[in-house]
């Protein structure tokens, strides 16, 4: 739910039947696209360490498998609603499509707060999830990850747990392992990585470069943090960052390198302080005069009581879904950029299909490997999405109904040659 207007699955579906119509598909394709084929729910009871049981309430959304096995994150968050899972299915979905993987999407929730529990209470309740799902998963069939509030000890315990109900060890059902347990070492920082490669593509287009454009990043976890470290690293300058407990701005630029630091021992990065660095809001980090704005953190930040303040020229979405389809509309009239979620955050699921490729042959890549792997198809898909945008119209069309486009193109066509349109 929203209280700014539509919600994230309102927005999704807009934009789905709006490039459905922009690419002359049948109706059909929304009727299909616009629900997700299965939806699984799971209660999981988990003994608590006060001796209690408490049973959580956790979802598997697998949206469409024209393409291949689902393939998405699983999110632990308190506030997780099943709409919003399948909104998040739907991209993946189109994410996968749109980055040429051999893979349908999928998306996974549980309704809790992780930075609640033990660490104990922790790992059995992801092991109870990948036992509760353990029918319905498989390297062939559905292939979790992480998300928001889980990571790669947690997808360790669910493979541990999997492969002992399985009788024997399998890498290929969830991704972005630990490297000691068949994960691929790029997985870690292979979403901001994504971020920066298409700010750097935009910013040629734009300005010619990426050297010395302002930055502000909403959100300092595992997307936002990695986004500012590589975004640094092309020349770029981060000026301000934020995270749930609040952010900093500094014109001149922030060390990332101190900032993670105080973000690891304190729990925020708004406790970083610098000469020259000062308190601001998540709300006011949005508004910030800079050329590039990354919010990584969660959906609907951007909406229509602030699209209007927005000052950055680009927007490239390191979290799903953080701009509505009203905030988009007015920001398109603006002639910003906005890169959208499936294609700015998709190196993720990219590497993390490089580590399925690795885990099913059990022969792995060097890191530089892999990153020129993901790099080549980022760049792919980078050049595909302008291309078809071009075509489409930069005037009337933006660049996530550009990319929706490509995307469906991919999935109708695996629909229709399998008979089932
Ligand atoms: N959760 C990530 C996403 O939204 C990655 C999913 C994956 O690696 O499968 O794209």
């Amino acid at each position: 739910m929203s209280v700014m207007g539509t919600t994230f699955l309102e927005s999704v579906l807009q934009t789905l039947k709006r490039s459905i119509e922009l690419g002359g598909y049948p109706q059909e394709v929304y009727e299909i696209l616009s629900r997700p084929q299965r939806i699984i729910t799971v209660n999981i009871p988990v003994r608590m360490d006060n001796g209690k049981i408490q049973v959580f309430t956790g979802y598997r959304v697998q949206h469409n498998n024209a393409l291949g096995p689902y393939k998405g994150g699983i999110r632990f968050h308190p506030e997780v609603m099943l709409d919003e899972v399948i909104a998040l299915a739907t991209v993946m979905t189109l994410k996968n499509a749109l980055n040429g993987l051999p893979y349908g999407g999928g998306k996974g929730a549980i309704a809790v707060d992780p930075k609640k529990l033990s660490r104990r209470e922790l790992e059995e309740l992801s092991r109870g999830y990948a036992r509760a799902l353990a029918p319905f998963i498989g390297p062939e069939t559905d292939i979790p990850a992480p998300d928001v509030g889980t990571n790669p000890q947690i997808m360790a315990w669910m493979v541990d747990e999997y492969s002992k109900i399985a009788g024997r060890n399998v890498p290929g059902v969830f991704t972005a392992k630990p490297a000691v347990l068949w994960g691929n070492p790029v997985r870690e920082y292979s979403t901001g990585f994504g971020v920066a490669v298409w700010a750097r593509e935009a910013a040629k287009k734009l300005w010619g470069g990426i050297e010395g454009k302002t930055v502000a990043v909403q959100g300092f976890g595992n997307v936002g943090y990695w986004a500012a470290y590589w975004l640094t690293k092309m020349g770029a300058r981060v000026v301000a960052v934020s995270d749930i407990g609040g952010g900093v701005y500094n014109p001149n630029g922030i060390d990332l390198t101190a900032a993670k630091a105080v973000t690891d021992k304190t729990g925020t990065v708004a406790n970083y302080d610098s000469t020259g660095t000062r308190k601001i809001t998540n709300e006011e980090l949005l508004e910030l005069p800079v050329d590039i704005l990354v919010p990584a953190a969660v959906e609907n930040v951007i909406h229509r009581g602030n699209a209007n303040n927005i000052k950055a020229k680009l927007i490239v979405e390191g979290a799903n879904g953080p701009t509505t389809a009203d905030a988009e509309e007015i920001l398109h009239k603006k002639g910003v950029w906005i890169l959208p979620d499936l294609a700015a955050n998709a190196g993720g699921v990219v590497v993390s299909y490089l580590e399925w490729v690795e885990n099913l042959q059990w022969y792995f890549w060097t890191e530089e490997e892999t990153r020129n792997r993901l790099e080549a198809i980022l760049m792919n898909t980078f050049n595909r999405v302008m291309t078809r945008w071009n075509k489409l119209g930069p005037a009337n069309v933006t660049i996530r109904e550009a990319a929706y486009v490509e995307a469906v193109d991919r999935i109708y066509n695996a629909m229709k040659v399998r008979g089932w349109i």
